[in-house]
């Protein structure tokens, strides 16, 4: 028989894989073995309605023989008759769809290759020369397909039983690759343990051990093992499997020493069919906001290994999540639309994200105690995703974040913040700054209190940044109790202040102009009850967003600074006096600013001078 070409496309995608460099050769094996898996599936499937066919003992089997280069795998699945071998074997992209990748470059090629495998053909990345023996169910010839990449030919064979066996004959060591791994019988089983654990037929292989005898003496001797475990624990019965076995698992997998905060094992039947072990840790990983964090989330289809870090199916906002997705319908063949796959995975990815987020919405509904411990963890994580492309996702997860409040020191969500607010409040007050602590110390923050008002302390850097693009929740706009305008006054209140606001407008002038590098304004406030003197800042950049964007070596971030004396203090009344019998005040009014610096969280600019004149003022004081 003459030695045919390949066809012209199936020629081409031979050369890609036979000379990329960047490929990930080692999925050859899993190809095979997902191969010689489906011919089994098949077999059973025949086997059921068949009385001729038998399916006893199905099994996958890897020989490796060193000296003469050879790897074999052969199964007893269903076989290939002739016309099977050439139409199967002569040709791929049998859905034509293979024009897709004219623009795509070597490493982009090297990428679908690594991640959906191309079937048989990956044989060539590894192998100069293959063959495959093939005998079909209910069949009394045997066939021999033969290729060195050039072209292929079939004669006939010879094989006993039915099914088909694989032989590679593997290149020679190159610069850029040792193929002489795939000669070692420790490496195949490792790969096979990476990518086919979880096929459902034994996969075995002749693994060298030590026999003890009962003299205590050992003999070295090859034994038939089985190499994968065959059913993942995420394919089991949920009512199979304890939680410690989840446990283990999650630890095992994750080299966590903590068990996972939340399991989720499920499965979807639908448009997209797959099942999930999903879990939610209990700590953040050291390294969860750097770059170096990988997401734990591995991508499965029908039991077999695509990849790992599968950020395609799951939103960034929850890349907390670790386990696995395992697909029912994504295509391992290449020779599918790969915008087909696209849309196979944001299906699966939308899916995914829709169970995170129920699963937390019940959580935090149910297990408050759980809840708030991963939003320890978490919470930051979600509030980013909020922040992120100008809020797009907010209204996936603004009822996940939770903030702590004055009222008891304890996390609460914006709803329950809203359901709670006083009679006529109609902002969410907030205040920003480092801590609990420091927050709960600053000057503006007592005469909130006294009128009632819950406040919510952000603490984390996001936070005030978070809600300059989201706004408002539930109609209600956000309100800095540090910034502009309070209006927690009543009318009369209003038009006392104003009134006392003109009295002093000579001294607020004078201390306006000796500030003026410094604030943009100097007003007299209500906003301070024991305090003398606070800094605010206008609408915009606040002073804790400054903070934040200089330590982020955003020099230029300035917040529009606003001096706010309390009229009430007996200092104002004694600086008024002062300033009236034409005593100047100027070093006063700087020691007040510098007051206002110190508990605004902001450094002096020259706190050398601030000692001096504090000093100075005890001395007066003391004497
Ligand atoms: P895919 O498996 O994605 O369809 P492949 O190129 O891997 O593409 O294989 C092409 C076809 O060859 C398979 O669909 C199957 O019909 C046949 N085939 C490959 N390996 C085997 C095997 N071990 N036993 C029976 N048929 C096989």
């Amino acid at each position: 028989m003459a030695i045919k070409e390949f066809k012209t496309e199936s020629k081409r995608l031979l050369d890609m894989m036979a000379n990329s460099i960047y490929t990930n050769t080692d999925i050859f094996l899993r190809e095979l073995i997902s191969n010689a898996s489906d011919a089994l599936d098949k077999r059973h499937i025949l086997s059921l309605t068949d009385d001729r066919i038998s399916f006893d003992d199905p099994k996958i089997r890897i020989d490796i023989d060193k000296e003469n280069r050879i790897i074999t795998i052969s199964d007893n699945g269903i076989g290939m008759d002739k016309k099977e071998l050439e139409d199967n074997l002569g040709t791929i992209a049998r859905s034509g769809s293979f024009e897709f990748k004219k623009d795509l470059d070597e490493k982009q090629e090297a990428d679908i290759i690594g991640q959906f495998g191309v079937g048989f053909y990956s044989a060539f990345m590894v192998a100069d020369q293959v063959e495959v023996l093939s005998k079909k169910v209910n069949e009394d010839k045997a066939y021999l397909w033969h290729s060195d990449m050039n072209g292929y030919e079939i004669t006939s064979g010879e094989k006993e039983d039915a099914g088909t066996l694989i032989t590679l004959h593997i290149k020679k060591n190159t610069k850029e690759k040792k193929y002489d791994q795939y000669l070692d019988t420790m490496e195949i089983k490792n790969l096979v343990k990476r990518y086919s654990d979880f096929i459902r037929y034994p996969i075995q292989m002749m693994v060298e051990s030590y026999d003890y005898k009962e003299d205590g003496k050992s003999e070295k001797v090859n034994k038939l093992e089985t190499v994968n475990s065959m059913q993942p624990i995420w394919k089991k019965n949920k009512k199979d499997i304890k939680d410690e076995d989840y446990e283990n698992f999650y630890m095992q997998e994750y080299y966590d020493y903590s068990k996972p905060l939340k399991t989720i094992h499920y499965k979807v039947e639908g448009s997209t069919s797959y099942t999930a072990l999903l879990f939610i840790p209990s700590q953040r990983p050291f390294n969860f906001y750097t770059n170096d964090y990988k997401l734990g989330l591995k991508l499965y289809s029908r039991g077999v290994f695509i990849k790992d870090e599968a950020k395609e199916i799951v939103s960034d906002y929850f890349r907390f999540i670790r386990g696995v997705v395992d697909s029912d319908d994504l295509s391992l063949n290449i020779s599918r639309e790969i915008l087909q796959q696209d849309y196979q995975m944001n299906a699966l990815k939308k899916s995914v994200d829709k169970k995170i987020k129920s699963t937390l919405e019940k959580m935090l509904e149910k297990e408050r105690e759980e809840y708030e411990k991963f939003f320890d963890a978490f919470g930051s994580q979600l509030k980013y995703g909020c922040y992120d492309g100008f809020g797009a996702n907010k209204d996936v997860l603004i009822d996940l974040l939770m903030f702590k409040s004055t009222k008891e020191d304890k996390y609460v969500t914006l709803k329950e913040y809203v359901s709670r607010m006083k009679e006529g409040q109609n902002e969410i007050y907030y205040a920003a700054g480092e801590s609990v602590d420091k927050i709960r110390q600053l000057p503006q923050m007592e005469k909130v209190l006294d009128k009632g008002y819950e406040v919510l302390y952000f603490t984390d850097s996001v936070d005030e940044f978070l809600t300059s693009i989201i706004m408002e929740y539930d109609g209600k706009q956000f309100k800095s109790i540090l910034k502009g305008d309070l209006d927690l006054d009543s009318k009369e209140e209003k038009d006392e202040l104003e009134r006392k606001n003109e009295e002093s407008k000579d001294i607020l002038s004078k201390i306006k102009e000796i500030l003026k590098d410094k604030v943009s304004d100097v007003r007299l406030s209500s906003r301070l009850k024991t305090y003398p003197v606070c800094l605010v800042s206008d609408n915009n950049l606040s002073i804790e967003m400054e903070k934040i964007l200089r330590q982020m070596n955003q020099e230029g971030a300035k917040a529009n600074k606003i001096l706010e004396i309390n009229p009430d203090h007996e200092l104002f009344a004694v600086l008024k006096k002062l300033d009236e019998q034409g005593t100047d005040i100027s070093e006063y009014a700087s020691l007040l600013y510098d007051q206002a610096l110190l508990m605004a969280g902001l450094e002096l600019e020259d706190p050398a001078k601030y000692a001096l004149q504090v000093s100075e003022l005890m001395l007066k004081a003391l004497k």
